[in-house]
């Protein structure tokens, strides 16, 4: 009995330091008025627009390898990997479109989301003056460009409380080409014979590569979702780009698809930019979501080679980087 009750004391203790410890942790790192956690954010945005993450950069070396000598497809490649370095050494933007900025913060609970959000505009302002960022970012009304890369919309933040008593940012740079041939079928698909199953599916995800083709700088990689509504199935195919590489889907069955439409992409002979080659797709990654009876959405998010994406732990009392995710 008396052990019973030390034990639910001594629990009630550690909720409260638990409590008490995350409150501290969220207050202080979504102080907005602090200035190292604008210079981290601003060194986050310059790593990922000049840098590409290991995974990556591990599949474009496998593909230059891959591609055979004296042709148009291993000429793209050497040239993409001439620039990856190039960029890494004088610590500038790998393409000139350093495309919409997306954040993903990951936060415990009492995060303060107005505070961060005003730091992380800070940060997007004092990126595009120092060149990381180009001025990109335009009134879709009037056209008119403030040259800060904020406004409506601008920078893409998207936060989610989790468990852990850690703030995580990740940050992808996506371009304009690639997001133009990004796309959304409405399953049954009757001109592709594509029905409301997984069949259907990998018949939208081949003919979305197929249309790609000379587009979205190739090779380059999928963010799928299947089902969802229209936001939400485009949302979740972007958060899929955020997954690396070379991890394995927790479902079989999209583990297996995934695969799947990488094999047979590179099979097709798009290639590099188009030109021809064994190469036309780096990765996919396939996530699904529940769907209305009525609808069945599949989304595509495409991303080029230039797959600009890094993620920070940020240190709760420093508001330095604590760890590089990826
Ligand atoms: S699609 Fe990618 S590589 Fe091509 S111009 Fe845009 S950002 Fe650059």
């Amino acid at each position: 009995m008396a052990k019973k009750a030390s034990k639910k004391a001594s629990k009630k203790v550690t909720k409260k330091v638990t409590k008490k410890t995350t409150k501290k942790v969220t207050k202080k790192v979504s102080k907005n008025s602090n200035g190292s956690l604008k210079t981290t954010l601003i060194e986050l945005i310059r790593k990922t627009s000049v840098e590409l993450p290991d995974d990556v950069q591990k599949v474009i070396l496998d593909a230059l390898h891959r591609e055979e000598k004296n042709t148009t497809a291993k000429y793209a490649m050497d040239i993409i990997q001439a620039n990856i370095e190039l960029a890494k050494n004088k610590s500038q933007p790998l393409c000139q479109d350093t495309g919409t900025v997306l954040f993903f913060v990951a936060h415990p609970k009492n995060f303060d989301q107005l505070a961060f959000t005003k730091t992380v505009h800070d940060a997007v302002k004092a990126s595009t003056i120092k060149g990381y960022l180009r001025q990109n970012s335009v009134n879709s009304l009037t056209g008119e460009n403030e040259g800060t890369n904020v406004g409506k919309g601008h920078p893409s933040i998207h936060f989610h409380q989790h468990k852990k008593n850690t703030v995580e940012v990740r940050l992808m740079l996506k371009g304009g080409g690639c997001e133009n041939v990004g796309a959304q079928y409405s399953l049954p698909h009757t001109e592709l014979g594509a029905g409301r199953d997984l069949e259907g599916v990998r018949k939208v995800i081949l003919d979305a590569i197929h249309k790609a083709q000379g587009k979205g700088c190739g090779p380059g990689v999928l963010g799928v979702c299947i089902g969802g509504d229209r936001g939400m199935g485009y949302m979740e195919s972007k958060e899929q780009l955020l997954r690396s590489l070379d991890d394995q889907n927790s479902n079989p069955v999209l583990d297996q698809l995934e695969k799947d439409i990488v094999t047979t992409a590179n099979t097709l002979g798009i290639g590099p930019m188009g030109f021809g080659g064994k190469t036309t797709l780096l990765g996919c990654k396939i996530s699904d979501l529940n769907r209305l009876p009525a609808s069945f959405f599949v989304s595509i998010s495409y991303m080029c080679w230039a797959y600009r994406r890094k993620g920070i732990v940020i240190d709760e009392k420093k508001h330095t980087i604590k760890k590089w995710i990826y």
